[in-house]
């Protein structure tokens, strides 16, 4: 049966069990208290965490699907990789989707897994860990269509500590999973952005839009999980900080769901590997039910002129 299910069923199927071992490895490396921080650049850190749940998830993926192109956050790393973080069961149920025509005949070369092992590294740091969130993207040619966020910390201050973490799912023509889908309040205006990556221009974009109320919440995967739960009706971030690995999964599950993500010019990102992986043009992104044109129209000169 697993066998004979399309390819893009597969892919998130395995995204799934994939994630949520690496979710594990996350709480694991946080409770043995060492972190093993590496600066990799100007306000972009890297732990112990990253660079482990990353292993697990290409590894636990390319052995499954040595032919489709993998691309991760970390680089690749020729350490030896623990057995039991290598991972190579899927998701039952999501075999069993019906999958839409379009994806039917997909081939392992038209697929690239992008792999954020860990959103919000700085937010993960300093203990803001509902923040936290391990996304795996699934690209067919240019389009984001499958997308898996596993939020290793959900719940983790409940009392009794069981049902730490949970996975939400979606892809395009099928739907989502793992959450419950809500629209944001009308009548009012709530935006989220970094709270660790501001910067005039992230700042000025925000003034235009003149928000009721701003989030100011770390990591890519968590805003976006805002906007699909109805805590905020878009996320703008006019800087060129983010990758194609914080927005492919995202972007996939936000789309399924009726949202939009796309740049501050109006234009979707491409995700074949042959694309740069900074998202230059910054991200734009809103709930279901919000215009995306209007955010679009009210953005200031600066973020155009900023932003390529
Ligand atoms: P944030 O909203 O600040 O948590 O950023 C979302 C994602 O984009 C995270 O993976 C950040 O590491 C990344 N990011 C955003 N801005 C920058 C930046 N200036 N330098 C490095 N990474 C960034
Ligand atoms: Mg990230
Ligand atoms: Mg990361």
């Amino acid at each position: 049966m697993a066998q004979s299910a399309p390819l893009i069923l597969r892919l998130v199927a395995s995204s799934i069990t994939a994630v949520n071992r690496a979710g594990k490895i996350i709480r694991d490396v946080m409770s043995q208290g060492d972190l093993g921080i590496v600066e990799k650049g100007k306000n972009d850190l890297q732990t112990e965490a990253d660079r482990s749940a990353q292993r697990c998830i290409v590894t636990s993926l390319s052995r499954q699907f040595p032919s489709v192109t993998i691309i991760g956050e970390e680089g690749p790393s020729n350490c030896e990789v623990p057995s039991d973080w290598v991972v190579t069961d899927s998701d039952p149920q999501i075999l069993q989707l019906t999958c839409p025509k379009e994806l039917l005949d997909v081939k392992d070369h038209e697929v690239v897994i992008w792999v954020d092992p860990l959103d919000g590294t700085s937010e993960y740091t300093q203990g803001l860990l509902d923040h936290v969130t391990v996304l795996v993207g699934i690209a067919v040619g240019d389009r984001a269509v499958g997308g898996v966020i596993h939020q290793p910390y959900y719940n983790y201050k409940s009392a009794s500590g069981d049902d730490v973490g949970r996975t939400l799912w979606g892809i395009t023509g099928i739907g989502t999973g793992g959450f419950k889908p809500q629209l944001p309040p009308e009548g009012k205006r709530i935006i989220t952005t970094t709270r660790s990556h501001s910067n005039t221009v992230v700042q000025a974009a925000l003034d235009a839009l003149q928000p009721d109320e701003i989030l100011r919440v770390g990591g890519a995967g968590h805003k976006v999980m805002l906007l699909m739960e109805g805590k905020a009706h878009a996320y703008v971030f006019a800087s060129a900080g983010c990758k194609r690995w914080d927005t492919c999964a995202p972007e996939a599950i936000l789309v399924a769901l009726g949202g939009c993500l796309t740049d501050m010019h109006g234009n979707k990102y491409c995700y074949n590997k042959d694309t740069h992986h900074q998202n230059m043009g910054g991200v734009l992104a809103t709930a279901k039910g919000e215009d995306h044109g209007w955010y679009l129209r009210n953005l200031p000169d600066v973020v155009r002129q900023t932003l390529i």
